[in-house]
């Protein structure tokens, strides 16, 4: 199989003022120098900071997403925001499913689905977060666990497949420093693979991200397998220089 771009995104959570977009700027101005070349940049910042990161990557490779969308166009749902707004904003990804909003908001997988549905109706590319817990891996279901969210939580367009990405994120991993060894890593993506195979005509072609405390030191030997088409990046993605250096490990 051809080997996929890889793609290292960015997840500000709620983190960044009007002052970190000097961040966005720098990472730019790096890509644009041909740092990176060979992987696919993309920056989400919080809402507030949407819009102003979007205009100052204008242009460039480097792409901006949000980090959640409604699964509704517009109306009366107060302090969401629609995938159409992020698209409008000048967003091209969105993140949905992230663990933090299925644990903090307690999002279904229905309702994932739907967020993911409603990203691709505005256009969008969007990143799919899966990832089973510390009590589910040590029980022996990690496995079954991330299959039944991929299942569940992915949108319902057959075609979609160009345009998702799936970020496998154990919830364990996530801000805690610890991460699985490389060969657990591969051996879910792997197991991964499979599943959307089955589920898509086009699953070869979906990104497998890894995500969960990603940092400079350790990309290399967590993202160098093929079964890794890239990193999605929290804590170690606000400072450009520490981006930057594992977009590099991957690329
Ligand atoms: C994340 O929340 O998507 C993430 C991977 O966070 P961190 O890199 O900080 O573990």
């Amino acid at each position: 199989a051809n080997r996929l771009t890889p793609l290292v995104a960015g997840n500000w959570k709620m983190n960044g003022l009007r002052a970190d977009l000097a961040q966005v700027a720098a990472i730019r101005d790096a890509v644009a120098a041909g740092a990176v070349a060979g992987a696919e940049i993309l920056v989400c910042p919080p809402a507030t900071l949407l819009a102003a990161a979007a205009q100052l990557c204008a242009g460039t490779p480097v792409a901006i997403g949000g980090q959640d969308c409604s699964p509704d166009a517009y109306g009366a749902h107060t302090g969401d925001i629609s995938a159409e707004m992020l698209k409008d904003a000048g967003a091209s990804y969105v993140i949905v499913g992230h663990s933090e909003r299925r644990i903090d908001h307690g999002e279904s997988d229905a309702r994932v689905a739907a967020k993911a549905a409603a990203a691709l109706r505005a256009g969008l590319k969007v990143i799919l977060c899966v990832g089973e817990t510390e009590a589910e891996r040590t029980a022996g279901q990690a496995e079954a666990r991330v299959a039944a969210q991929l299942e569940q939580s992915l949108p319902p367009e057959q075609a979609a497949a160009g345009r998702l990405a799936v970020a496998y994120e154990p919830v364990w991993a996530i801000g805690t420093g610890v991460t699985p060894s490389p060969r657990d890593v591969v051996a879910m993506h792997g197991f991964l693979r499979q599943r959307l195979k089955t589920l898509l005509t086009d699953g070869e072609v979906v990104r497998l991200l890894y995500g969960g405390s990603v940092k400079p030191g350790n990309a290399a030997e967590l993202l160098r397998s093929p079964d890794v088409n890239g990193a999605l990046v929290g804590g170690a993605s606000l400072k450009a220089a520490e981006f930057l250096a594992i977009a590099k490990a991957v690329s």
